[in-house]
């Protein structure tokens, strides 16, 4: 197939061909890649795109998987991984971390640098790259407090965004749209001492041991509807503990879809689907997905 010998032969990569993509996300199913690259340059990423673009093949970044639940039917283009471009620097008063870092690296870098109020976001296990495409938030603070530019690859080309220009959103930014490859971030902290007083590293990691499962998941399925929240809505319709196959409704936390060893992607899908019509019809309200599908279901 002229596509996977014309990706094989891009330097600075590695290429899987059928790669199974429940080694690389959240809930650990979902069916096969056809082209898995992992790309350790800018230059090498650059080629990628272009080889797929020449082709008419799909592709997609992907961070750590902790947002994506992938069809058992697999995708069928190339997912793309950048977690080989991983620097973190500081420059004046500011952090910047290359899109594959993990973004708890890069506020323990930030705080060893006497640079603060970041640290709520430590426990999302997310690439600096991914939280930065769903405005990742927690404990009251999100990405968007937080990210003063982003740079991505615009048709080939560096080209760089102000924080407003992101159009950052609950959950959400322009980003979304999969376009525009995210190559770095650069943040702005507090200098200011009183953030590091807080402590609020190890709190948030005690809230996040109480109130969250352990196991296979990508978090909160569902974005908190306005003036309330996803988990309150499932656990008041009796929805905890559902479940479809070898998915279920967390009992610790109603907004967690757990996976075990034998579920599918289907299993997720389904159980999703069953939440959101029985929330639907005890409250009227529809959930909408924070998680994102991938391929067809
Ligand atoms: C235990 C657990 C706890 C969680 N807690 C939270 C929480 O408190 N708050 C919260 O907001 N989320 C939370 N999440 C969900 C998840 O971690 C976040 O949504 C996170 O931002 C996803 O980052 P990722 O690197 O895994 O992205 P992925 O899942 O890999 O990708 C998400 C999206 O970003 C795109 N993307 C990734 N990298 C790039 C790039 N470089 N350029 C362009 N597009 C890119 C992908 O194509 C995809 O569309 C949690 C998940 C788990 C498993």
């Amino acid at each position: 197939m002229e596509f996977i010998q014309r990706l094989s032969s891009i330097a600075d990569t590695d290429l899987t061909v059928n790669q199974p993509m429940s080694v690389y996300t959240g809930y650990g199913v979902g069916g096969n890649a056809k082209a898995f690259v992992k790309a350790y340059t800018v230059q090498a990423l650059k080629d990628v795109i272009e080889v797929a673009r020449v082709h008419g093949e799909k592709y997609k970044i992907l961070g750590n998987g902790t947002n994506v639940l992938v069809s058992d039917k697999g995708y069928d283009g190339v997912i793309i991984t950048i977690k080989g471009l991983n620097s973190i620097f500081r420059c004046d008063d500011s952090v910047t971390a290359l899109a594959g870092a993990s973004l708890c690296k890069v506020i323990k870098f930030a705080c060893q640098n006497h640079l603060y109020g970041g640290q709520p976001l430590s426990g999302i296990p997310a690439s600096v790259g991914g939280a930065t495409v769903m405005n990742a938030g927690a404990f009251g603070v999100c990405m968007a407090d937080f990210v003063k530019s982003v740079t991505t690859l615009k048709n080939g080309t560096f080209f760089r965004y102000d924080n407003k220009s992101c159009e950052f959103g609950y959950r959400t930014s322009r980003f979304l749209l999969g376009k525009e490859p995210i190559i770095s971030v650069n943040f702005k902290f507090y200098t200011d001492p009183k953030y590091k007083e807080y402590d609020l590293l190890t709190d948030c990691s005690r809230q996040r041991k109480l109130h969250q499962p352990e196991g296979r998941s990508c978090g909160c399925v569902f974005k908190n509807p306005t003036g309330d929240y996803a988990g309150r809505l499932i656990d008041t319709a009796g929805l905890k503990g559902l479940s479809v196959g070898g998915a279920r409704v967390s009992h610790k936390h109603g907004n967690f879809i757990l996976a075990d060893k034998n579920a599918t992607a289907s299993d997720v899908f389904n159980l999703v689907n069953q939440i959101k019509s029985q929330v639907y019809n005890k409250f009227g309200v529809m959930l909408k997905e924070e998680i994102e599908f991938l391929g067809e279901f």
